[in-house]
């Protein structure tokens, strides 16, 4: 556990970022799960043991991680901004039924040619979502109807 901290810490001083006890919550949290949460979901989760936590702070945290390069948005729903701090390529899975989103592997697809655009097209990088339904969702499917 302290290990893990350490390695934060680290991590945050490389990107040049100064160690804000907000920050440090923010970051530790995102990097702990995988389910792409929302402000309001890390809102919720940080202020079990956080209670200072506000809506802007996280904001200004996420902001500033995300100018780092640690945390990446993804907006895979209209409106609905949800963040992750797998910064690598990667693609995603989303649930149509309960909103889950999973990180999908960057070479389970083959490759996707950019050149094939219209010309006067530059494509630089792409991400492919997924839209269907999860394993637990598929097992109860009579809830999505
Ligand atoms: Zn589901
Ligand atoms: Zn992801």
């Amino acid at each position: 556990m302290q290990e893990q901290a350490n390695a934060i810490v680290q991590t945050l001083k490389s990107k040049g970022l100064r160690v804000t006890p907000q920050r440090f919550a923010v970051y530790a949290n995102l990097l702990s799960r995988i389910d792409h949460p929302t402000v309001e979901q890390i809102l919720t989760d940080l202020n079990k043991d956080f209670p200072v936590s506000s809506q802007a702070t996280i904001y200004s945290s996420l902001q500033a991680l995300r100018e780092a390069g640690l945390v990446r948005e993804v907006l895979l729903q209209e409106g609905v901004c949800r963040y992750d701090a797998n910064v690598q390529p990667h693609h995603h899975f989303c649930c149509q039924c309960c909103g889950a989103i999973e990180d999908i592997a960057w070479d389970t697809f083959k490759f996707i040619e950019l050149k094939s655009l219209r010309s006067g097209l530059r494509g630089e990088t792409y991400q492919v979502t997924v839209q269907g339904m999860c394993d637990a969702c598929d097992e109860r499917s009579d809830r999505c109807h």
